[in-house]
C-alpha cells in the first residue's frame, strides 16, 4: 500500500501534560494515517521515560489536591465538561473519522455515549454517599465511605479514540483521581482535543493528561510505583499481560479483551428486523466494534430466508470515505489489518465455507490508496476455521448454521470470548432460557449491540475482562475508589472508654 503525504499538511500531535502540549524530550515520532486516503496526517511525539516520569509526577501531585477538592466544585466542572463535549461534538467527530475512518455520524454517535458517562459522573455524589451506624456499642457509631485510589492510567484502543477513555476518565475524575490517558497510537488526536476542553471547562492542571507512546510507555505505566490502578481496553494478548503485570505491581487492575459476538436467529424472529438490526451490527464501523456482531447463529429455518436478506442489505451498502455524504461505512484502520482480513476470508474459502459476499479487492473511487475492504458474508463456517476462531476484528460476518435454540447456546458458551451476544425471537420462553444460560457478559433481546447505558456497567465473561471491575456505572465508581470503614467514640461516654482485655461486647 502506498502512502503519499502530498496535499496534507504533516502535523505534530503532542502529550498533554500537567495543562501543557508537549512534544516532550521524545524518543521520536510515529506516523498517524488517514485511513481513507492512506496519506500520513501527522507525526506522533512518543513518550520518553522523562516525559512519563514528569506526567505521574504531576498527576500525583494533582491528585492530593483534587481527591480533597469539594464534590460540589469537582461535578461543577464535570457539568462544564459535559457542555463543551456536547458544544464541540461536530468538530471532534470529523478528528474521529480522519483518523479512525468510520462514518462522521457513527463518530458523533460514539461521542454521544460517551457524554452519557460524563453525565453519570455529574451525579457520583449520590454513589459517592456512605453508611452510618448509630449506636453499635454503647457510644460508639460506625460509618464508611470510600476514597479515590490517587493516581490512575487508562490505555485504550484505536476503535473508540473518545467513548473509550470516556467510559474510564470521567468516572476516576469525578471520584477525585488524578488520571493519565495512553491512547491508541493510531487515533490520538481525540485525547489531546478532551484534554484542551477539560482545561477549559476549569479542571485544574495534572488532572487529566494524555501521554503518547506504544508498549514500553505502557510498561512503564504498569510499573510505576506512583499509578495506584490501571483501566484497560484492547486485545485480550495484550488485556492478559495487562493485568498479569500490573497486578503483580501491586495495583488495581480492569482490563477488557477482544470478543467474538454471536447474535442466534430463531425460526421465529421478525427475518426484516433481525437482518436490519444484523447488518448495522456486523458492517457499521467496518465491523471494528467489540460488541460487533461477527457470527450470525441461524437456528433451523431461518438460515435460509435470513443469509439471502442479509446478502440483498451488504450489496447496498455504500463504502466510502467517512466524511463523505451518504457513507455508511468506511476503511479498515491499517493495510495490515486489512491484509490480515482478506487471509481469513480466502482460509474460509479454501477450507470449504461458502464466500456469498467477496468484500475483498473493493477499490473506492478516488481513495485507491486508502485501506478499504467491502462487505464480506461466509456461510457455513465451522468451528475450527479462523474465520470462526479468530477476532477478525473487520466487516466479515460469519453463518454458524444449527438445528436448535440448545446447540446456539453450547456453541456461544464454548467461545473463549463473552462480551457481547444477541437473541432475535418472538418468543419470550426461548429469550429468557438464553439470556440466564449463555455464559456472556452483556445480552441483547432483539437488540444487536447491547451496550449498556453509563448507570448499568459494561464488561464481558471469559477472555473478554480481567479482573473484577466491570467499566463506568456504579462498578467504575467502585474501581476508582476504596472503602474506609471509621469506628469512633466521643468524650461524653468516658466512663465506657476502660481498655478491655476482653473482645468489646457492650
Ligand atoms: P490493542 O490491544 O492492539 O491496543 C490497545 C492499547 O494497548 C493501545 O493503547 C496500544 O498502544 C497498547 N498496546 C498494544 N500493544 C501493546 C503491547 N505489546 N504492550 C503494551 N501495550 C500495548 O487493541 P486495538 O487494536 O487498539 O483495539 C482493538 C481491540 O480492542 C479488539 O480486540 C477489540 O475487541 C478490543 N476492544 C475491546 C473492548 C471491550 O470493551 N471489551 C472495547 C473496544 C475494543
Amino acid at each position: 500500500m502506498s502512502v503519499t503525504t502530498e496535499a496534507t499538511t504533516v502535523t505534530t500531535i503532542k502529550h498533554f501534560i500537567n495543562g501543557t502540549e508537549t512534544a516532550g524530550d521524545g524518543t521520536g515520532t510515529q506516523p498517524v494515517y488517514n485511513p481513507a486516503t492512506g496519506e500520513v496526517t501527522a507525526n506522533l511525539s512518543l513518550a520518553s521515560d522523562a516525559d512519563l516520569q514528569a506526567a505521574v509526577a504531576a498527576a500525583r501531585t494533582a491528585a492530593d489536591a483534587w481527591g480533597d477538592t469539594s464534590l460540589a466544585k469537582r461535578t461543577a466542572v464535570l457539568f462544564k465538561f459535559r457542555e463543551l463535549l456536547a458544544a464541540n461534538t461536530d468538530e471532534l467527530a470529523r478528528i474521529v473519522t480522519s483518523e479512525h475512518g468510520k462514518v462522521v455520524s457513527d463518530a458523533a454517535g460514539e461521542i454521544g455515549r460517551g457524554l452519557e458517562v460524563v453525565e453519570y459522573a455529574c451525579g457520583i455524589s449520590q454513589s459517592l454517599k456512605g453508611e452510618y451506624s448509630d449506636q453499635v456499642s454503647t457510644g460508639i457509631d460506625v460509618f464508611s465511605f470510600r476514597q479515590p485510589l490517587g493516581v490512575v492510567a487508562g490505555i485504550t484502543p484505536f476503535n473508540f479514540p473518545v467513548m473509550v477513555p470516556l467510559w474510564m476518565a470521567p468516572v476516576a475524575i469525578a471520584a477525585g483521581n488524578a488520571f493519565i490517558l495512553k491512547p491508541s497510537e493510531r487515533d490520538p488526536s481525540a485525547a489531546v482535543f478532551l484534554a484542551r476542553i477539560f482545561k477549559e471547562a476549569g479542571l485544574p492542571d495534572g488532572v487529566f493528561q494524555v501521554l503518547h507512546g506504544g508498549k514500553e510507555t505502557v510498561d512503564g505505566l504498569l510499573r510505576h510505583p506512583d499509578i495506584d490502578g490501571i483501566s484497560f481496553v484492547g486485545s485480550t494478548p495484550i488485556a492478559k499481560y495487562v493485568h498479569e503485570t500490573a497486578t503483580a505491581h501491586g495495583k488495581r487492575v480492569q482490563a477488557l479483551g477482544g470478543a467474538k459476538n454471536h447474535a442466534v436467529v430463531m425460526p421465529d424472529a421478525d427475518m426484516e428486523v433481525a437482518a436490519d438490526h444484523l447488518t448495522a451490527a456486523a458492517f457499521g464501523s467496518a465491523g471494528q466494534r467489540c460488541m460487533a456482531i461477527s457470527v450470525a447463529v441461524a437456528v433451523g429455518g431461518a438460515a435460509d430466508i435470513l443469509v439471502d436478506k442479509l446478502v440483498t442489505r451488504a450489496h447496498d451498502i455504500k463504502v466510502s470515505n467517512g466524511l463523505d455524504d451518504g457513507a455508511d461505512m468506511g476503511p479498515v484502520i491499517t493495510p495490515a489489518s486489512k491484509t490480515r482480513i482478506e487471509k481469513i476470508v480466502g482460509e474460509a474459502q479454501e477450507a470449504g465455507a461458502a464466500l456469498i459476499v467477496d468484500g475483498r479487492d473493493l477499490v473506492v473511487a478516488d481513495h485507491e490508496n486508502g485501506f478499504f475492504v467491502g462487505p464480506t458474508i461466509i456461510d457455513n463456517v465451522q468451528r475450527e476455521m479462523t474465520a470462526y476462531t479468530e477476532e477478525i476484528f473487520g466487516p466479515v460476518l460469519a453463518i454458524v448454521r444449527v438445528d436448535t435454540l440448545a446447540e446456539a447456546i453450547e456453541i456461544v458458551n464454548a467461545n473463549p470470548y463473552g462480551n457481547g451476544t444477541a437473541i432475535f425471537t418472538s418468543n419470550g420462553a426461548d429469550a429468557r432460557t438464553y439470556t440466564r444460560r449463555v455464559h456472556v457478559g452483556m445480552v441483547g433481546v432483539n437488540v444487536p449491540l447491547p451496550v449498556p447505558v453509563a448507570w448499568h456497567s459494561f464488561g464481558g465473561w471469559k477472555n473478554s475482562l480481567f479482573g473484577e471491575h466491570h467499566i463506568y456505572g456504579p462498578d467504575g465508581v467502585r474501581f476508582y475508589t476504596r472503602g474506609k470503614a471509621v469506628t469512633q467514640r466521643w468524650p461524653e461516654h468516658k466512663e465506657l472508654s476502660n481498655a478491655s482485655f476482653a473482645f468489646p461486647s457492650n
